[in-house]
């Protein structure tokens, strides 16, 4: 193949692919105007162009086998929802898109699994999951165009990970395709297995670098027959972590999310939405989102306000309200979710960091003073996934420039070394964090990850530059 002649090159490539694969399977040059290349991050037009659509795990092979033999870079497309332009694409490279690979093959109600192919979109698993009286249990605010596939992934996360864990807990069998095309088929349907090396597990966050997951086995569990809301207020951190503590144990296990929000975020989300009246008026240091998940409504209900009347009592709390409708519902849940309300900051930068509960409020006060001394009138929102050690904070300081980008990282991502936290808790490293990597792992560690990719794509091919450079 020409490689100095981008043209000859396309041509061969798609000529090569065309031979392959069915007619719908390709797209070439103007055939991609339109399409963009993330939802979040980076300048969004698609800059590649040729873009392969298979429908099913043959195309996926054919087409990789073809890109490994003419060393061709492969970038895989989900739900293209992804906020660390781990789906960027050079305009030198090929395009995998799972967009025709939705289907749901099976629900098996007796063992409590889905088959689905890896481009379902996250809501449609739900959705179908909910028909036969069963849940999925991974949400997130991006679930209208998510795809399964891109959630594993990214091992995703979201707000009931404290109950269900993340999305690597939710596969029990995978199906990837190899960069030279080999399919490895690991559709385990059962709960245990411990027959070897569980080689799902290497393409669950791996961001597409290893191989491209075709197709999943879903663990999925009884849908919850009742479902309690409440927002609640605290004036202290240490109630915070003092209520979780107590209302996981007082609820026996139905906990599914334990949302903080601190009052700057929760101000800023309720003056930006105009359709919610704020459930709760007055200013409270914290909010916390508190959901749980069980089998009786009028019996949890029941228990669910008590345990809240009774952390009243125990000054664990300090107001607090319980959704009454499923309106209700939504509108604490939307002003938790509504992140993209956040855009309007101009500029804002959006960070997603995991360290130990106990040095959250330490850590936050510290990055809140560190970007005050820098700039007098930052602006920084912090929410998350509290109970899970994750937070979100969303900063808007200095100009929008990558010079204040830096120095901004720089003041959020120091600390968490020295706390053993993480860079990332659930939005994975694609392009943004690639730089900070080695602040939160070990040289032993990247090592490691860097040998394994040489050994599954030795030409380098698949998501080339992602996470890390070889
Ligand atoms: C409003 C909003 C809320 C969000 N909330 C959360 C949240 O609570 N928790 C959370 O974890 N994330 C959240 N996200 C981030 C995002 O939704 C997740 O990362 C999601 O899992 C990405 O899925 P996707 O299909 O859109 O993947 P894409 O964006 O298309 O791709 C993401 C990465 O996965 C790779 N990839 C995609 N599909 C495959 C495949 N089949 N095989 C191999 N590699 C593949 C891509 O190459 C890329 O590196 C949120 C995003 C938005 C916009």
């Amino acid at each position: 193949m020409d490689r100095g002649n981008p043209g000859a090159r396309l041509g061969a490539l798609s000529a090569r692919l065309r031979a392959d694969l069915d007619p719908a399977a390709l797209l070439v040059g103007n055939e991609l105007d339109g399409r963009v290349a993330g939802t979040w991050g980076l300048p969004r037009t698609l800059a590649a162009r040729i873009l392969v659509r298979p429908a099913d795990t043959q195309g996926v092979s054919a087409t990789l086998r073809i890109c490994n033999e003419l060393s061709q870079p492969v970038v895989t497309h989900g739900g293209l929802t992804g906020v660390v332009d781990g789906a960027w694409a050079e305009s030198g490279d090929l395009i995998l898109s799972l967009e025709r690979m939705t289907r749901i093959e099976e629900v098996d109600v007796v063992g409590r699994t889905m088959t689905a192919q890896a481009g379902a979109p996250l809501q449609r698993v739900q959705e179908e999951a909910a028909r036969h009286d069963l849940m999925f249990p991974l949400d997130l605010g991006a679930r209208g165009s998510a795809t399964i596939g891109g959630n594993a992934a990214t091992n995703a996360g979201g707000n009931r990970v404290i109950r269900y864990g993340m999305m690597r807990a939710l596969v029990l069998g995978l199906e990837a395709v190899l960069a030279d095309g080999t399919v490895v088929s690991s559709m385990n349907q059962m709960l245990k297995n411990n027959a070897g090396y569980d080689l799902k597990q290497l393409f669950i966050g791996t961001e597409g670098t290893l191989g491209v997951v075709t197709r999943l086995v879903l663990r999925l569990v009884e849908a919850p027959k009742s479902q309690a809301t409440a927002l609640v207020a605290m004036t202290d951190f240490h109630q915070v972590t003092r209520f979780l503590s107590y209302i996981d144990g007082a609820l026996g296990g139905t906990l599914s999310a334990y949302e903080v929000l601190w009052q700057d975020f929760y101000h800023f989300m309720c003056a930006r939405m105009p359709a919610v009246t704020p459930p709760l008026t007055g200013v409270h240091p914290y909010y916390v989102v508190v959901e749980a998940l069980g089998s009786d409504q009028v019996r949890d209900t029941e228990l669910f306000e008590s345990v809240l009347s009774d952390a009243f009592e125990n000054k664990l709390i300090t107001d607090a309200v319980v959704a009454k409708s499923q309106a209700e519902r939504d509108a604490i849940w939307s002003i938790r979710d509504d992140v993209v309300q956040l855009m309007e900051l101009k500029p804002v930068f959006l960070f997603d960091v995991s360290l130990r509960i106990r040095d959250v409020e330490a850590y936050t006060q510290g990055v809140r003073q560190r970007l005050t001394e820098a700039w007098p009138d930052q602006q920084l929102l912090v929410f998350g996934h509290l109970g899970d050690g994750n937070i979100h904070l969303a900063i808007s300081a200095g100009a929008e420039s990558g010079e204040a980008r830096t120095e901004v990282e720089r003041i959020v991502y120091e600390p968490l070394g020295g706390l053993g936290g993480s860079v990332s808790a659930e939005h994975g490293i694609g392009l943004e964090k690639k730089p900070y990597l080695p602040w939160c792992r070990t040289d032993a560690e990247i090592e490691l990850m860097k040998s394994m990719k040489r050994t599954l794509d030795p030409n380098g091919i698949l998501n080339p530059g992602k996470i890390f450079d070889l």
